[in-house]
């Protein structure tokens, strides 16, 4: 296999740079409440972080909350490893899955947003897809919500791997695809969810949005025959 690609992503936030942890946190919380909102994270799960530019930690939503009432208050400090920072927080949990946010932030070193939810038309996509091992976007006037692409006219592979709660393996099969992926705004778990990011939290709740507009549409164009969805 060749060398993996440098991984490049057209987006940046610069206006989101000089976002302090606590207003980062907030508006993090707020896009998971949204999420809550569309149907997004049934039964508590899913989960949120949110990342200072350049930091080697970040900040992550404690498991098990209901998302309709996550605060800025219900986010543990973590490394890369996972391990939790704060001696004072050593007795809650972080979310399981800690170690598919840290790959996107060091992949993505523009990165201050992940987003993780449950929706029912990404875990029904993900299933029918997940033999091809993704899903091609291809002209929808809705790409254009991703950061950087400018036209309908273009096909984006959105990667789906198989779900798994081996979490140090899960983490270094995706780490080894998405530099293969470029560009890639998210990735998905087969029966499982949808992982999506941003360079600040609007940016990162806008391809959540995106994501679920364009997997409703293809699910009804399969409903409908259409040759590209069938
Ligand atoms: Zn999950």
């Amino acid at each position: 296999m060749s060398s993996p690609a440098q991984p490049t992503q057209p987006y940046l936030a610069p206006e989101a740079m000089a976002a302090t942890p606590l207003a980062l946190r907030q508006s993090v919380a707020e896009a998971a409440r949204t999420m809550h909102a569309w149907g997004c994270t049934p039964a508590t799960s899913s989960n949120f972080s949110a990342r200072e530019m350049g930091s080697a930690h970040f900040a992550i939503s404690v498991s098990g909350l209901h998302k309709s009432k996550l605060t800025a208050e219900d986010f543990l400090e973590v490394d890369f490893q996972g391990t939790i920072l704060n001696p004072e927080q050593a007795h809650l949990r972080p979310s399981a899955e800690t170690l598919l946010h840290a790959l996107v932030y060091q992949q993505f070193p523009e990165t201050q947003t992940v987003l993780h939810s449950h929706s029912v038309n990404c875990t029904v996509l993900s299933k029918l897809y997940e033999a091809d091992g993704g899903v091609w976007l291809k002209q929808f006037e809705l790409l254009k919500a991703f950061e950087g692409i400018t036209t309908h006219d273009i096909a984006l592979w959105l990667p789906i791997f198989p779900n798994s709660q081996d979490m140090p393996a899960l983490a270094q099969t995706v780490r080894t695809a998405l530099p293969e992926c470029l560009p890639v705004y998210g990735f998905l778990l087969a029966g499982h969810g949808l992982y999506t990011w941003g360079a600040s939290p609007a940016q990162a709740l806008r391809h959540a949005e995106a994501f679920e507009f364009l997997f409703e549409s293809i699910l009804k164009l399969r409903s409908h025959g259409y040759a590209d969805y069938s």
